[in-house]
């Protein structure tokens, strides 16, 4: 097998290594120009590169390309054409241009423009993004070459998730290299962000899942009460692998592996049935294309072993959710981590420097960056006790937040703390150096060692937000720092100054105790730090000012982009919710409510039979089953016609209003309607359940 690895790695990908063997050397030096400085390309080249992607690809059994895109929706989009033309006696030939391979020009207007754009004009364009490879995917329509495109409107507005995200890039890598300019780097051209994204996941029974239409249709159940057992035995995380897991988990890592992604870490997560797949980071636009093929590989391979994917951020109500891990740093084209502290933290004054304008971008932005990590499903999560809390606070650890009260009590940090050694008390298991720090599960935003964690990210979002938001609040205070850096007389001085200015007045935004606490949610109140509660109030963030001011500057949000963004945002939170609550009126009608009443009759039936048989038998216990039951039934009953008018009250409204009116009325309609059904889960007859439990679901996998 390792062997074949090494083999199978990248098969599928139009590589450096397949570009270097394929192209003329002059269009391949053209190209890689593109790639890495971001010159334009020329149209000659563009056409001898689609030539020898298509001989690469119909060598590989391809007939159709696609031109691979990532709308407003966060997931990923095609529209495949063949590479057939018509040629002289009946025959084809199959052709692709450059043209074909810069340019597509799908129908814009059924993806989600905010406005941007009405129906009538439908143009919008995808554009070839040449620093992500293109690859190939088969599925039953055959073999189909991936080209990853940026999606636009006529007049230029970003209709996508990626195209944001490249602009921040090339933001925060001009910021980056004017400072280190000021440190007498002058070598190097650009810095890149590397991210690694640790996805979790849960893997049910397909046949189960079929039967749910809540996870149909919603992605997480509605319904359910908990079984005996949840996840309190702390018995699968970490656990063995059951045999069906691992054989997915292998087909899954073979696909990753085909499309060069570099799947690294599995194992067995916190709650059962719930898993988790790392990569190795690479840059972070690759790391948000590989992200999202890595959802899609996982959910077509589940398929394949009579599973069912749930990316969702919290399929089961009390059990652990899913969050995705977005570990994010900053590495120059000479291949230094601008992160690394290095051994001796304190005497490392460009990592400072860095590390202070991440804490002010933090610091400044907390609410953009919650903002980035919400979706309707993660407000199931953040502020949950299991989940990061949605006060965004960052942990240091102990080495560096050390080295920043020095700073800030004495004006000076003269020493560090170093991890010394770890002896377990065994005398052959051999001693080893622990690190400095230890770990923080509970911070929103963690340093560990020599990258940032952000860990409130939703399992099923696409990273390209965050890491857009990310990366354009820390350009925006490196150009800040730069700008009063270059004007100094003396620059040793002034770094110095700057960094204990920065940490001193954004000294509150470090947390390092428990995040879960009630005490942190006062004392962060105390210091001013927000707490935004949900999605639905988090989107007004991305339309202040402020917001406006930074996004604009760096050339990553025009104001009318965030404007039809945050339009988009509330629409997706108010159709979220209108479909939730919708399938649960029809769950309830037609499954749960027929089935009580079932129950209850055969209750019923039975105190008749057994009174006409022996008059005077104890039939107290079907008595008082029978009128719990009917009274849950009618609760039941009352909820579903609260929920359902609701329902029809939200449709007349839109926006803003509308989203805020699902949060505020639907979605406590909802809980309403859950608990007498739950209740009633825990009473009626298991045979005449409609639908497969928590249990069955959980731990039959
Ligand atoms: P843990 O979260 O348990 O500390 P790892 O150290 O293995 O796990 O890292 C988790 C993820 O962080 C992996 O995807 C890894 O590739 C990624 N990672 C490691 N170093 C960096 C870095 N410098 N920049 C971005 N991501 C990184
Ligand atoms: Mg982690």
């Amino acid at each position: 097998m390792a062997e074949k690895l090494t083999e199978i790695f990248g098969i599928d990908v139009f590589d450096e290594t397949t570009m270097i063997e394929r192209l003329p050397k002059k269009t391949y030096a053209a190209l890689k120009k593109t790639i890495q400085n971001g010159e334009d390309l020329d149209p000659a080249v563009a056409d001898v590169v689609a030539n020898a992607m298509k001989d690469w690809a119909i060598e590989r059994g391809a007939t159709h390309f696609t031109h691979w895109f990532q709308p407003m929706t966060g997931i990923t989009a095609e529209k495949h054409d063949s590479f057939i033309s018509p040629a002289s006696g009946g025959k084809i030939l199959m052709e692709f241009s450059g043209k074909e391979l810069i340019k597509g020009e799908p129908d814009a207007s059924s993806f989600p423009s905010g406005g941007l754009r009405a129906t009538f004009e439908a143009r919008g364009y995808t554009a070839w993004d040449c620093t992500s490879p293109a690859f190939l995917r088969e599925d039953a329509a055959g073999v189909t070459l991936c080209i990853p495109t940026a999606f636009c409107s006529y007049t230029g507005e970003a209709l996508d998730k990626k195209t944001p995200l490249l602009r921040s890039m090339e933001a925060i890598s001009d910021q980056a290299v004017r400072i280190l300019k000021l440190f007498g780097h002058d070598n190097v051209k650009s810095v890149s962000c590397s991210v690694g994204p640790e996805q979790e996941y849960f893997l049910v029974d397909k046949a189960k899942y079929l039967k749910r239409e809540d996870l149909i249709f919603s992605g997480r159940t509605l319904f359910g009460a908990m079984p005996p057992k949840g996840q309190e035995m702390e018995d699968h995380y970490f656990g063995c692998l059951k045999e069906r897991i691992s054989a997915f988990m292998k087909e899954v890592n073979e696909e990753c592996w085909k499309l060069g992604i570099l799947a690294k870490t599995q194992h067995n997560e916190v709650a059962p049935a719930q898993h988790e797949l790392a990569p190795i980071y690479a840059t972070a636009n690759i790391a948000t294309d590989h992200n999202q093929l890595v959802m899609e590989v996982m959910k077509k391979v589940a398929n394949r072993h009579g599973l069912a994917c749930l990316l969702h951020e919290k399929p089961f109500a009390g059990v652990n959710g899913s969050g995705k891990h977005d570990n994010w740093s900053m590495v120059t084209d000479t291949g230094k981590n601008l992160l690394d502290p290095g051994k001796t933290p304190h005497e490392n004054v460009q990592f400072l420097l860095f590390l202070a304008a991440v804490l002010k971008a933090v610091d400044d932005h907390a609410d953009l960056l919650r903002l980035s990590a919400s979706n309707p499903g993660n407000d199931h999560r953040l502020g949950a006790n299991e989940a990061p809390p949605a006060i965004i606070s960052v942990f240091l650890g102990d080495q560096l937040a050390d080295v920043l009260t020095q700073l800030i009590e004495t004006g000076e940090a003269t020493s560090s703390k170093q991890g010394g050694k770890l002896n377990v008390g065994v005398h052959t298991i051999p001693e080893f150096r622990k690190d400095a720090t230890d770990r923080n599960r509970t911070s929103p935003f963690a340093f560990t060692g020599n990258k940032f964690e952000f860990r409130m990210v939703g399992s099923s979002m696409s990273i390209a937000g965050p890491n857009t938001t990310l990366n354009t609040i820390v350009a925006d205070v490196l150009s800040d720092f730069a700008d009063e850096l270059e004007k100094a007389d003396n620059f040793d001085v002034a770094v110095h100054d700057l960094i204990k200015k920065t940490v001193t007045e954004h000294q509150r935004i470090v947390f390092n105790g428990n995040g879960y606490s009630d005490e942190w949610v006062a004392e962060a109140e105390k210091r001013g730090l927000p707490n935004i509660k949900s999605m639905v109030e988090a989107i007004p963030c991305m339309v202040t000012d402020k917001a406006v001011k930074i996004f604009s500057k760096h050339k990553v949000f025009s104001e009318v982009e965030l404007h039809s963004r945050a339009e988009i945002e509330y629409e997706a939170y108010s159709k979220t919710i209108n479909i939730e609550a919708k399938t649960m009126i029809e769950m309830a009608n037609k499954l749960y409510i027929p089935a009580v009443i079932k129950f209850a009759s055969s209750l019923a039936a039975s105190i008749n039979s057994i009174k006409s048989a022996v008059p005077d038998a104890d039939v107290s216990v079907q008595e008082s089953l029978l009128k719990e039951t009917s009274s849950l039934l009618a609760n039941a009953k009352t909820a579903v016609s609260a929920l359902t008018s609701y329902v029809a009250a939200a449709a007349e409204k839109e926006g803003a209003e509308q989203a805020l009116y699902f949060r505020k009325v639907v979605f406590p309609a909802m809980s309403s309607l859950r608990t007498p059904i739950d209740e009633l889960e825990l009473i009626v007859d298991k045979e005449l359940w409609p639908v497969p439990t928590y249990g069955d679901l959980l731990f039959e996998v």
